[in-house]
């Protein structure tokens, strides 16, 4: 018996090899082994299992690494198909459905340090050790009040002092360090269970329809719920359904800060089979992660909540696939392969006949459209359960000076007097800042005007070092502009500004309250989000300051003012889905306020408070947005009525970069077909990112596959430097 191998590192290469008896009978498509390479062993797929192999001298497989093929033949298929489509080479893919942490089955079980006092201290030993080592001396009180021992961690916690400082006492004989091994659980509390409620007749409609699917799948489903319309409800039931027959339920979320509630609810739902749940995300450990799927893999876990990546969580019998906030951007990998979750939900729906529902309250235009157009069906939730009333939105616009408050800076008059009057009553508030990386769009501060490409209808970029801006789409170039081109104004300018700088702000304005921020940078660790929204939740924060993380699914009844310090920065990125972005986000932070029995209200600082984006999110009219937004997608001929890739090269030597891409642009204009457009090659917006320059060029056509085809066979005979690195993006989502 011999076997045709992909190893995880050998660019692409198909290797055959010998299967030794010992293991001839576990060894099938999907399996993972080790195999010789050269002078290395390397973990590896199998792709085909044969009869015979023509190549001379071939080598024995080394190793089997797990008994059970790790890799479903349905998964490999779903990578060899996001190797074609996404063109990216077939081991990155085949390796995405596997995470590292069962890989190369090599992760041990988890282990942790546990401190021991060595023997008896004494009163004077402890004042000795005060004297010389003070840092010591407290590590060590904090495990004599443990009852003599505890976990280093725990322990460093508890005194304040890093874990080194137990190894100083180890040296010094006073503390033995001995490693134990845990079990794993990251959610090992209990939870009671809820008691089930009587559906509305949207609901019950929409039930029917799932049923339906999960009978005979066909066509996704698109639930389109305005936020507390009891969407939640549906996929908790329809997962209760799924199982009750037999099957299994795929649910991906979107962020981890969402899924602290999202996994709460789901787990107390289904407290009686709370075993057969995992739960997979990226704040796991390695080992954590490696448990769950390993739960998953043996059969035991019939529910998968999890990000993006659980899309591959090796479920068997699947019966339906959920993906909560369909229109979210996290679904979308960012590095190689990178796929849409959402999308690859879509296709492994239908291919697994598994349904497949995608909701949100602001479907994405792609979405949207395949509804429209009738390869979706819809099915609307338009009541919210408790009939509570949209909050009432206020734009204020911040080019009336009069507006501007003198100590807040970016806080506005109105905003600081309402959160004022909110904090008086005890009530909370949240203070959502727009911040997407960067911006370098130009905005004139005094009449709102935003500098475009006239071809493109997307924000120019501005290059400070060459003083010019430049559409990344078609490549069109101009000198940056010093004063407004509309009103003359020289206040034109790119602004950005930070949460951090917020929240020294209202701490400021409203030095006896109670703040906390939330962004990337001050949640760093894994229980910081849990713990500030426990906090909040339980109204010992007053006011919480945030980007993105708090704007979606969050649910906190004493919440009566969102005020949104800058509505306009995500709306002048030069990016086509700028607007789409801007009216979701808004409409999702909106949907923040008044979730009690209090009325919410919300308050939106903009520069252009005209643009549509604003003024649809103000009047929470979904449909009207998405009537104007799919007209200017089809008359500039971006998706979803035409089909995007974009490649992007990236080096540390400027001229070696555009050169390159200069020439890629010129081969793919070359090869490409009738009906295929392929833009000159341009500085990327982020023209600088971590020391390497980067240059990108973008291809429009009917077809994604077909541009990816075009892409792959010119990049594959065209010779690149070595120092230059190229990333293909089909069906980008940031142009960034
Ligand atoms: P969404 O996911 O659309 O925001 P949820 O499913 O979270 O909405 O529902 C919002 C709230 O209403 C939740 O607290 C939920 O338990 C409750 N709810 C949902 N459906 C019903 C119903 N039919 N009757 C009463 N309460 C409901
Ligand atoms: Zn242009």
């Amino acid at each position: 018996m011999y076997v045709r191998v992909l190893p995880d590192q050998a660019a692409g290469r198909l290797l055959d090899y010998r299967v030794p008896e010992a293991f001839a009978g576990s060894v099938a498509v999907g399996s993972r082994v080790r195999v010789p390479v050269r002078t290395r062993l390397l973990a590896a797929t199998v792709i085909e299992v044969l009869g015979e192999s023509d190549v001379r001298g071939v080598r024995d497989v080394a190793e089997l690494i797990d008994a059970k093929p790790m890799i479903r033949p349905a998964l490999l298929d779903l990578a060899r198909w996001m190797s074609e489509y996404y063109c990216c080479p077939l081991e990155t893919a085949v390796c995405s459905v596997l995470p590292v942490a069962v890989r190369d089955g090599r992760v041990a079980e988890k282990r942790r340090n546990i401190a021991r006092i060595a023997g008896e201290v004494s009163d004077e030993d402890l004042a000795a050790l005060e004297k010389r080592a003070p840092r010591q001396a407290d590590a060590l009180r904090a495990l004599i009040e443990a009852g003599g021992h505890l976990a280093v961690a725990e322990a460093a916690g508890r005194a304040g002092v890093a874990e080194g400082v137990f190894r100083a006492l180890e040296k010094r004989g006073l503390v033995v360090i001995e490693s134990e091994a845990v079990a794993r659980d990251p959610y090992s509390e209990k939870f009671v269970s809820t008691a089930g409620v009587t559906l509305n007749s949207e609901q019950e409609a929409a039930m029917l329809a799932v049923g339906e699917a999960m009978e005979s799948p066909g066509m996704p489903i698109l639930l389109f719920g305005v936020t507390g319309s009891g969407k939640t409800e549906i996929y908790l039931r329809a997962i209760r359904q799924a199982v009750e027959c037999g099957r299994t339920a795929l649910v991906l979320v979107p962020e981890i800060a969402l899924t602290p509630q999202t996994v709460e609810r789901f787990k107390s739902r289904f407290s009686d089979i709370q075993e057969k749940i995992a739960v997979l995300h990226s704040h796991l450990s390695e080992g954590e992660r490696h448990d769950e799927w390993h739960k998953i893999h043996s059969g035991a876990a019939r529910i998968v909540i999890g990000v993006r990546s659980s899309i591959f969580a090796p479920l068997e019998n699947l019966g339906i696939i959920i993906v909560d906030e369909e229109h979210e951007n996290s679904y979308k990998q960012d590095e190689a392969p990178r796929y849409n979750a959402r999308d690859m939900a879509v296709l492994r729906g239908h291919r697994e006949r598994a349904a497949v529902l995608l909701g949100s309250a602001t479907p994405s235009l792609e979405s949207w459209h395949n509804a429209q157009s009738g390869k979706y069906r819809l099915v609307r939730l338009d009541q919210r359960v408790d009939d509570k009333r949209m909050p009432v939105v206020r734009v204020l616009d911040l080019r009336q000076k009069s507006r501007q408050s003198p100590e807040g800076g970016l806080l506005s008059r109105p905003l600081k007097d309402a959160l004022e009057g909110r904090l008086a009553k005890g009530e909370q508030a949240i203070l959502f800042l727009n911040r997407r990386g960067f911006s370098t769009s130009m905005l004139c501060e005094a009449c709102g005007h935003v500098c475009q490409c006239p071809d493109c209808s997307v924000s120019l970029t501005y290059h400070r070092a060459a003083e010019r801006i430049v559409c990344h789409i078609c490549g069109h170039t101009a000198r940056a502009p010093k004063v407004c081109p509309k009103c003359k104004d020289p206040g034109i300018r790119h602004a950005g500004v930070g949460t951090q700088k917020i929240e020294d702000a209202v701490r400021r304005i409203f030095p006896k309250a109670r703040i906390a921020r939330m962004d990337a940078d001050s949640m760093t660790r894994k229980d910081a989000y849990r713990e500030t929204l426990g906090a909040f939740k339980e109204g010992k924060i007053d006011i919480l300051v945030g980007t993105q993380m708090i704007a979606k699914g969050l649910h906190f009844p004493n919440v009566t003012l969102v005020g949104i310090v800058n509505a306009d920065l995500g709306l002048h990125m030069p990016d086509f889905r700028a607007g789409e972005r801007t009216f979701q986000l808004l409409t999702q932070v909106a949907g923040r306020a008044g979730r009690g029995e209090m009325e919410g209200e919300v308050l939106v600082q903009t520069f252009t408070p005209f643009s549509p984006s604003i003024q649809f999110a103000r009047h929470h009219d979904y449909e009207g947005f998405m009537e104007q937004e799919m007209e200017f997608r089809r008359a500039f001929g971006y998706p979803p009525f035409a089909r995007m890739v974009l490649v992007t090269l990236r080096g540390v030597m400027r001229e070696r970069v555009e050169f390159s891409a200069q020439t890629l642009a010129r081969k793919l204009r070359a090869a490409a077909p009738k009906g295929v457009a392929v833009g000159e090659a341009a500085p990327a917006p982020l023209e600088r990112a971590k020391t390497y320059y980067r240059f990108q060029v973008s291809l429009r056509g009917p077809s994604s596959m077909a541009l990816s085809r075009l892409t792959r066979s010119v990049l594959d005979s065209l010779p690149m430097p070595e120092d230059v690195f190229v990333a293909v993006d089909v069906d980008p989502l940031h142009l960034l």
